[in-house]
């Protein structure tokens, strides 16, 4: 679309560990409404990407703009309250809490995400609000949850997990979702019903940046690739153009 509006800008990222560089010099535009996948070997710097993108690290030089303010340096929790969240490749829910009690605490627009808040805020007092109880219903009954509300999620299967942390970053009503390897771990038909749950996500307004080992997935659902090698982007495009590239199927060889 040509008149899409720019969500995310990054430019010139790096970032340094030491002596060694995960991001060198990354740029990357993703617009209003995509899916887009993040590709590339083991160690290519995809999660150190998420982990400067949303906060977590500081740039060793660099920009992010987030809906066209500079963000750059800026708190997790403040980039979360401006729209922005995501999920871990090793889930980070509250382990205590049931699942209905995991979308009460994101649905709580003035809690963050940090759990320090969380405690001044107790769950009992979320319990008792009766418009954040409805939405919580609604995000389960959406992502087909309703079943597994009263139950903590450790003691959920897997894949069911997986499914209740993406419906809680969602839940928090956020304009991009990160996701970080969603697919990891899932079987066939917990990839598809994955594959099905962000298609709905996008549908409802949200921009999805998708890192994924899992090529299937991400060709069927991204329509623009990104593809990383040693920091750098070595490779954008639609599945075809990407799939074919000389240095991504070299990149791939050598994972
Ligand atoms: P990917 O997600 O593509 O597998 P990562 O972003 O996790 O890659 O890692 C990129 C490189 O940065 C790797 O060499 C990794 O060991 C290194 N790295 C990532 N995080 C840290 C950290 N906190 N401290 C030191 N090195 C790190």
């Amino acid at each position: 679309r040509a008149d899409a509006e720019e969500v995310l800008r990054v430019t010139a990222l790096s970032k340094q560990f030491r002596g060694l560089k995960a991001l060198d010099d990354l740029s990357l535009t993703v617009t209003e409404g995509e899916i887009r996948g993040i590709v590339g070997p083991n160690g290519s710097g995809k999660t150190t990407l998420f982990n400067v993108i949303s906060g977590l690290y500081r740039p060793t030089r660099g920009r992010v703009e987030f809906r066209g303010r500079d963000v750059t340096n800026q708190a997790p929790y403040r980039l979360a309250r401006a729209g922005m969240s995501r999920t871990f490749q090793n889930l980070r829910l509250f382990g205590d809490l049931t699942v209905e009690e995991n979308l009460l605490v994101a649905l709580d627009r003035s809690a963050t995400v940090d759990s320090w808040r969380y405690v001044l805020r107790p769950i009992s007092v979320l319990r008792r609000n009766r418009d954040l109880h409805r939405q919580a219903r609604e995000v389960l009954d959406r992502y087909g949850l309703t079943e597994f509300a009263g139950l903590p999620p450790k003691s959920l299967p897997y894949g069911i997990q997986r499914r209740v942390e993406i419906a809680r970053a969602v839940a928090a009503g956020p304009s991009l979702l990160l996701l970080d390897e969603p697919a990891a771990g899932l079987n066939g038909e917990e990839v598809r019903q994955l594959s099905e749950i962000v298609r709905s996500v996008r549908d409802s307004g949200i921009t999805v940046i998708i890192i994924e080992h899992n090529m299937g997935l991400v060709m069927s659902l991204c329509e623009r690739i990104t593809v990383l090698a040693g920091g750098r982007v070595i490779a954008e495009g639609g599945p075809a153009e990407v799939a074919t590239h000389p240095a991504v199927i070299e990149a791939y060889l050598g994972d």
